[in-house]
């Protein structure tokens, strides 16, 4: 019992809204209703307490690769996005031969196991040549189920999220499968139209992967898939909130139309998070950074982000004016809910994770807390 902190006098953002002046209390790790009275208290006052971060689609940081990095890089990748808050962070995988990214499964697998990743999410090899992004065209293939399944399977347990175009040949059967398997099926990197979007949330499909990106614009004729995903209410967006990726009025126009429950920020990070600008890889591919912008060498499609969720929450609350409330839940509550961690993880409840973040009253990082250790300690106000 010896272990409590008492955080006092930050606002604290809790699922039933602001406290002003509030208490956050931790022991064993996870967060507790009550403290004894001599427990020592962390004066926050002038900052806020929110939830830990939740990044439901990162490929990397620290120049580091979850594709094709070693085990510690993929830890250091990790540690990059935690000291910018991510608690719980998603490995994505972008496009490869099947084999390796099996065998690639394998390995983060034993990562998520020792709880250092949420899980895999594979982006591609089921992806769509027509709005293939930065991945490698000769490695696409249709969503066979049977293929599907296989990269499942090598993620024992682990698979959390495949994104897929889901018009491609065998694709609303893949999203079946992936709704039974209980992995999320993701709408992305595709070029189908608003009736086949539909077909696949019909067929269990529960998430945007970066709306707006590497989909057919919204027209008013031919309303495309970003219609029929910010229209349904079984479907959360994912949002790159970097200011390249979108324009803010995009942004703000997903916020409104999808509601403060349905929108995920996410990161899309590369290597090149948290590290710096130079030349890296995406797979197979070569990616420049400059000015913090990567961009495929060949051909100049955006690959990726140098984004951390930090940022993202800062832009949301400075720049896109959005409540505190609603950013919270697109950074934690929205994206722990969809990738079924919020019994854990996502909000600041007794009995979860004792994971968060303290921000500045200008919404600047100072601190961050996982399960109940401090990773960024910050200054007592
Ligand atoms: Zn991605």
């Amino acid at each position: 019992m010896a272990d409590h902190k008492v955080l006092a006098g930050a606002r604290v953002v809790l699922p039933t809204g602001i406290v002003d002046s509030g208490r956050v209390i931790v022991a064993g790790g996870r967060i507790v209703g009550h403290a004894p009275a001599d427990a020592p208290s962390v004066d926050l006052t002038g900052h806020w307490v929110v939830p830990g971060f939740v990044d439901m689609h990162n490929h990397g940081g620290g120049g580091a690769s979850f594709t094709s990095g070693t085990v510690d890089e993929v830890l250091k990748g990790v540690h990059t996005h935690l000291l910018h808050g991510a608690t719980t962070v998603v490995a994505s995988t972008v496009t490869g031969d099947m084999d390796f990214l099996a065998h690639r499964a394998g390995e983060l697998s034993e990562l998520a196991e020792q709880g250092d990743i949420a899980g895999i999410h594979f982006e591609g090899p089921f992806i769509s040549p027509c709005r293939k992004g930065a991945h490698s065209e000769d490695l696409l293939r249709y969503p066979d189920p049977a293929e599907v399944r296989k990269l499942v399977d090598a993620a024992r347990g682990h698979a959390r999220m495949v994104t897929l175009a889901t018009e491609l040949p065998g694709g609303l059967d893949s999203v079946r499968l992936l709704a039974e398997h209980g992995v999320i099926a993701a709408i992305g990197h595709t070029d189908a139209t608003y009736e086949q979007t539909v077909a696949a949330i019909d067929a269990g499909a529960t998430v945007a992967t970066h709306l707006f990106n590497a989909m057919p614009a919204l027209g008013h004729r031919a309303p495309g898939p970003i219609a029929a995903l910010l229209q349904d209410e079984r479907v959360t967006v994912e949002l790159i909130n970097d200011g390249t990726h979108l324009h803010p009025a995009a942004l703000e126009l997903a916020f409104r139309h999808a509601g403060p429950d349905r929108v995920a920020f996410i990161t899309d990070a590369m290597d090149a998070a948290g590290f710096g600008d130079g030349v890296y890889h995406l797979g197979p591919l070569e990616v420049e950074v400059r000015d913090g912008v990567a961009r495929l060498v060949e051909g100049g499609s955006i690959a990726g982000s140098t984004l951390t969720l930090d940022t993202a929450f800062k832009r949301a609350a400075t720049i896109d004016r959005l409540p505190v409330e609603s950013i919270v839940r697109a950074v934690s509550a929205n994206p722990a809910k969809v990738l079924g961690l919020y019994d854990r993880v996502g909000s600041l409840e007794p009995g979860k994770d004792a994971d968060l973040v303290v921000l500045d009253a200008e919404f600047t990082l100072v601190g961050v807390m996982r399960k109940g250790e401090w990773v960024v300690e910050p200054r007592p106000a």
